[in-house]
C-alpha cells in the first residue's frame, strides 16, 4: 500500500503534466533545453547526425511544417539534452587552438562541449573541424599565454590579480593545473598590470589546411618580437626565416606519397630570456589526385632500387640543409616554352608491370637538345654532374631549403659553387638517363621534399 504521502506527490505529478500537455506549446524560441536554429543549407537529417539523434525523434519533439524544407532560422529542441540549457551554435576551431584553450575562450565548460561534440579523443581534433558550443557572451578578457619559467603565483602576482582568479576564470582544480604552454584567459577589468602580451594563437598562420599532398606548406608567424620559432611538423624539422616584413616564415614540401591523415604541428617560441612556450595542433591532410600515367617500360637498371634508392637520397641530403640566406626574389620558366608541358607533377605510375607505386616528381618542358635551359631563380649551384635515372643533372639552392633540379640535360654549363641568376642559361636540354624522349624535367625540392612546382613557377612564393 502506498504511503498517503506518496499518494499525494504521485497526484500533484499528474495533475503538473496534464496542464503541461493541456498548454499550447511556448513559441519555440523560448522552448527550454538544447536548441538549434537552423541556418540555411541545413537539413533535417543533417541536424539530428550532427547532435547523435534521428528525424524521427526530431520531428517529435518540434512542429516542423514541411520537414522537407525546414526555414532557416527555425529553432529546434534538440532531444537527449533536456537538462542542458541554451542554443548550440556552429564554430571551427581555429587553427593552433587547443580544446582547452578554445573553451576558456568560448566560456563552454569543457564536460558540456565534449557531450555535445561527442568527442572522445580530443587529440584526433584538427584545425577547421565544426564544433557545436552553446553561446554565451564573451567577457571583455585578455588571452595570457603560460610560458616555460611562470609558476603559478609568480604569473598570478605579476598579472596584479588574486592568486585563485586564474583558476577560477578558466575552470582549472587549481593553480597547479596552470602549466606551461597553455593560454588562459583573465577578465580585462581584472588585470592591472599585463606583462608582454605576446600572443602567438593568433599571430601564426598557414597558407592552406588541409594539407596537401606534393605542396609547398607556408608558415608565417607575426608578433613574435625577438623570440626565436623551431618547430616540427609530422617528421620534418621546421626552419624560420625573417621576412622583409617583420614575420618568421617556413616552407615544407609535403610528400606526394605521404598516407592521408592528420599530422601533429608543434612550434614552440623562445624568449629572449629563454622561457619558452610551444603550441602544439593537429592538422589534417588531404589526398591530391594528380592523374595516372599510362604505364612506362624502361631499361631494367632505371628501376633497380640498388641504384635508384641511392641517387634518391644523394638528392635529398642535397636539399636538405636550409640556409639562412634567401637568395631568390622571382622564380621564371627554366624553358624556353614556359607553358607547354608533356607531363604535370604529381602523376601516379608504373614501371614494367610495377603497381602504381611511383610517381612523377617534376614538370616536363617541351625541348630539344637544340634548346637551353635556363636557371629558374638566383641561387648557388650545389649540384652539377652525371646521374643514373636523372641523367645529367643540376640542382640549385635558393636559401631557406628551397631548391631546384633540372635533369635529363646533354649540356652542362656551370660548375658547383656558380652563384646564378634567374634566366641564366645553364645548360642544354636533352634525353639522358630514365627517358622515352628528349625534355627538360625541372623539380623542386623544399625542405627536402619534391613538390609542385607550379605554384612557384606562379610566383606564390616570390614575396618575402
Ligand atoms: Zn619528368
Amino acid at each position: 500500500m502506498k504511503s498517503p504521502l506518496l499518494s499525494r506527490m504521485l497526484r500533484v505529478l499528474i495533475v503538473a503534466a496534464l496542464i503541461t500537455l493541456s498548454l499550447p506549446r511556448p513559441a519555440l524560441a523560448q522552448t527550454s533545453g538544447l536548441t538549434y536554429a537552423v541556418k540555411s543549407g541545413d537539413t533535417l537529417s543533417f541536424i539530428a547526425a550532427s547532435f547523435h539523434t534521428t528525424v524521427t525523434r526530431l520531428l517529435l519533439v518540434n512542429s516542423v511544417p514541411d520537414p522537407n524544407n525546414v526555414q532557416p532560422g527555425t529553432v529546434l529542441v534538440i532531444p537527449g539534452f533536456e537538462d542542458v540549457q541554451g542554443e548550440a551554435i556552429a564554430v571551427t576551431l581555429p587553427a593552433f587552438e587547443s580544446l582547452d584553450t578554445f573553451n576558456r575562450r568560448t566560456r563552454v565548460p569543457e564536460q558540456l562541449m565534449n557531450r555535445l561534440d561527442f568527442i572522445t579523443n580530443p587529440d584526433a581534433l584538427y584545425a577547421g573541424q565544426p564544433y557545436y558550443v552553446i553561446y554565451k557572451e564573451e567577457l571583455p578578457q585578455v588571452e595570457i599565454p603560460i610560458t616555460s619559467g611562470i609558476a603559478d603565483f609568480e604569473f598570478a602576482v605579476r598579472q596584479g590579480v588574486n592568486p585563485f582568479l586564474p583558476a577560477e576564470f578558466n575552470d582549472l582544480n587549481g593553480s597547479w593545473d596552470l602549466l606551461p604552454n597553455d593560454t588562459i584567459f583573465l577578465p580585462s577589468d581584472q588585470v592591472t598590470s599585463v606583462f608582454t602580451p605576446i600572443s602567438p594563437l593568433s599571430s601564426l598562420n598557414i597558407d592552406q589546411t588541409p594539407l596537401r599532398q606534393g605542396k609547398t606548406t607556408e608558415l608565417r608567424a607575426t608578433g613574435m618580437g625577438s623570440a626565436a620559432l623551431t618547430g616540427t611538423l609530422g617528421a620534418y624539422p621546421l626552419h624560420f626565416f625573417p621576412a622583409s616584413d617583420g614575420s618568421q616564415v617556413a616552407l615544407q614540401g609535403i610528400e606526394r606519397m605521404l598516407e592521408p591523415g592528420l599530422l601533429p604541428l608543434v612550434v614552440t617560441l623562445t624568449n629572449p630570456d629563454g622561457t619558452t612556450f610551444s603550441i602544439q595542433h593537429t592538422l589534417r591532410l588531404r589526398e591530391q589526385d594528380y592523374g595516372t600515367d599510362v604505364p612506362f617500360q624502361v631499361a631494367d637498371e632505371y628501376i633497380d632500387p640498388a641504384i635508384t634508392t641511392p641517387e634518391f637520397n644523394q638528392i635529398r641530403d642535397l636539399t636538405l640543409p636550409a640556409p639562412a640566406e634567401r637568395l631568390w626574389d622571382k622564380f621564371v620558366a627554366p624553358d624556353p616554352y614556359p607553358d607547354l608541358f608533356t607531363s604535370t607533377f604529381g602523376r601516379l605510375r608504373s614501371y614494367n608491370g610495377s603497381t602504381y607505386s611511383y610517381f612523377h616528381a617534376g614538370l616536363d618542358f617541351v625541348g630539344s637538345p637544340a634548346d637551353p635551359a635556363y636557371a629558374a631563380a638566383n641561387g648557388t649551384v650545389v649540384f652539377a654532374g652525371a646521374l643514373t635515372v636523372r641523367g645529367n643533372a643540376i640542382v640549385i639552392s635558393h636559401g631557406w631549403g628551397v631548391y631546384s633540379g633540372y635533369w635529363h640535360l646533354s649540356e652542362i654549363d656551370v660548375a658547383v659553387g656558380d652563384y646564378v641568376e634567374a634566366g641564366r642559361k645553364i645548360g642544354m636540354v636533352g634525353a639522358t638517363g630514365r627517358v622515352t624522349g628528349p625534355h627538360l624535367h625541372f623539380e623542386m625540392l623544399v625542405g627536402g621534399v619534391q613538390v609542385d612546382p607550379t605554384e612557384w613557377l606562379q610566383n606564390m612564393y616570390d614575396a618575402y
